[in-house]
């Protein structure tokens, strides 16, 4: 079959894996080259939103995930005097069949997918396999990779998907540039095997705590532990932070009830970016997820909108190669990456922007069922997110309307 692949997809990361789900599931033969030997168990996205539950409800793959998963119905905003913003997903009901935020490890649904490509009988997975080089073809790409001893392999295909991450070689071969900015600041993420929820009765799955100050730390409810964020002050020193001193000090500041200690399974600091990708790719090469776009983790949206490129993508690469019309492919990259430059970044900025006008936004918001509604649509992307029901569109209804281009506009 791999030589037969008319796509070649190019990281096995959830993006990666989520195109070449939707492109064995449509007939079209995929290759997905991955440079790693298996899949990351790297603990990454906890977030599932509702519109990316309806895309792996259509994969086959929701059941297990929902038995994985922790369902969020309740999003908390709490100050020293209690909560005083709480949002509850009850709210979506009916806007979508999953009015809830999944938490579950996004290493947990790569397995899932990658049996659906291999049973497809439709894709192929290589791991220890590194992208090289790509050579325009007249009608289509020579793609060049190296296998774990080092032999480069060709191989000559329809379409080429760059879903290789951050650091993408695609979008390097391409000579495009990851434009946009680091945020100041970096967090401390402690994942924690202790019961929270005892010593907070009640406590939102996500729940942000403010001090006076309006600092703030986050908590989100995992499966098996919690994931608790702290905002690191500038300056921090590397080794003073993961200390216990430290950090139970910075949470018992803001929430006194916590034991002395925690119980700790793993710690980690990192930072956040907002950047995009110069452009979307050219006419046969696109760039979708990490490689395309980055954001701050807040709210978590980055892989949720990454896996909705994916959707969008695939179903317009396998219409593309089924009609002859290579154009509605490269329509779709396009359209993708004006959803990251328009709703995407400019959004998951205003999760990092907060201070004090943010909150009283929040608590009037919060205020009104209507409001906390039409809150909770953004904050889950259903407003941002490509229509789910494939089986019944047509190709270019594939995306909303504000995200449609016709082919013959799109370069
Ligand atoms: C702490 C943290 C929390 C997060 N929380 C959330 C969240 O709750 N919700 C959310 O939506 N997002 C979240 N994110 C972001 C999310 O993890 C990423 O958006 C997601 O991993 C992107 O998936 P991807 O498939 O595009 O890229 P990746 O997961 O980076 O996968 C890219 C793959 O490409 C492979 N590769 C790279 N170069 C090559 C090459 N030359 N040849 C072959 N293979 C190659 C890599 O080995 C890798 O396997 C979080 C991120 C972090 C760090």
């Amino acid at each position: 079959m791999a030589d037969a692949a008319r796509v070649t997809v190019i990281g096995a990361g959830p993006v990666g894996l989520a195109i070449a789900v939707v492109l064995s599931r449509r007939g079209t033969d995929c290759l997905l080259l991955e440079k790693r030997d298996g899949l990351s168990t790297v603990s990454k996205a906890s977030t599932f939103h509702p519109p990316t539950l309806e895309i792996f409800g259509n994969f086959g793959v929701l059941g297990p995930m929902l038995e994985k998963g922790r369902k969020a119905t309740h999003i908390q905003y709490r100050d020293p005097d209690g909560v005083f913003a709480e949002f509850d997903h009850a709210l979506l009901e009916a806007d979508t069949p999953y009015p809830f935020r999944l938490h579950l490890e996004q290493s947990a649904i790569t397995p899932l997918m990658a049996d659906i490509v291999r049973g497809s009988g439709h894709g192929e997975i290589r791991f220890g396999a590194e992208l090289q080089s790509l050579e325009t073809l007249e009608d289509g790409v020579r793609v060049g990779w190296s296998d774990a001893d080092g032999a480069v392999h060709h191989h000559d295909c329809d379409f080429v998907v760059g879903a290789d991450g951050a650091s993408s070689t695609v979008r390097d071969l391409l000579g495009l540039e990851l434009e946009g900015i680091h945020y100041p600041g970096r967090v401390l993420r402690l994942v924690s095997t202790d019961p929270i929820e005892d010593y907070l009765p009640g406590i939102g799955q996500i729940s942000y705590v403010f001090d006076r100050d309006n600092r703030s730390v986050s908590l989100l409810q995992m499966p098996d532990c919690w994931r608790l964020i702290i905002r690191l002050p500038a300056g921090f020193d590397e080794d003073e932070v993961v200390r216990p001193e430290w950090y139970m000090e910075e949470l018992h500041h803001f929430l006194p009830m916590l034991p002395e200690r925690l119980t700790l399974r793993s710690h980690d600091i990192y930072g956040a970016r907002k950047m995009l990708a110069s452009s979307h790719g050219n006419d046969r090469v696109f760039l979708i997820g990490d490689a395309l776009h980055l954001t701050n983790t807040r709210g978590g949206m980055n892989m949720n909108c990454g896996i909705h490129d994916a959707w969008v993508l695939g179903h317009a690469i396998a219409d593309a190669l089924e009609s002859g019309q290579p154009g509605l492919a490269e329509a779709a990259a396009i359209a993708r990456r004006r959803v990251a430059e328009e709703e995407l970044l400019p959004r998951t900025d205003r999760n990092v922007a907060g201070g004090p006008g943010w909150l009283d936004e929040v608590r009037r918001r919060a205020a009104s069922p209507e409001n906390a509604r039409e809150m909770l649509v953004r904050t889950t992307m259903l407003d941002m997110a490509p229509p789910r029901d494939a089986q019944n569109l047509q190709p270019d209804t594939r995306m909303t309307p504000a995200q449609t281009i016709q082919p013959e506009t799109a370069k």
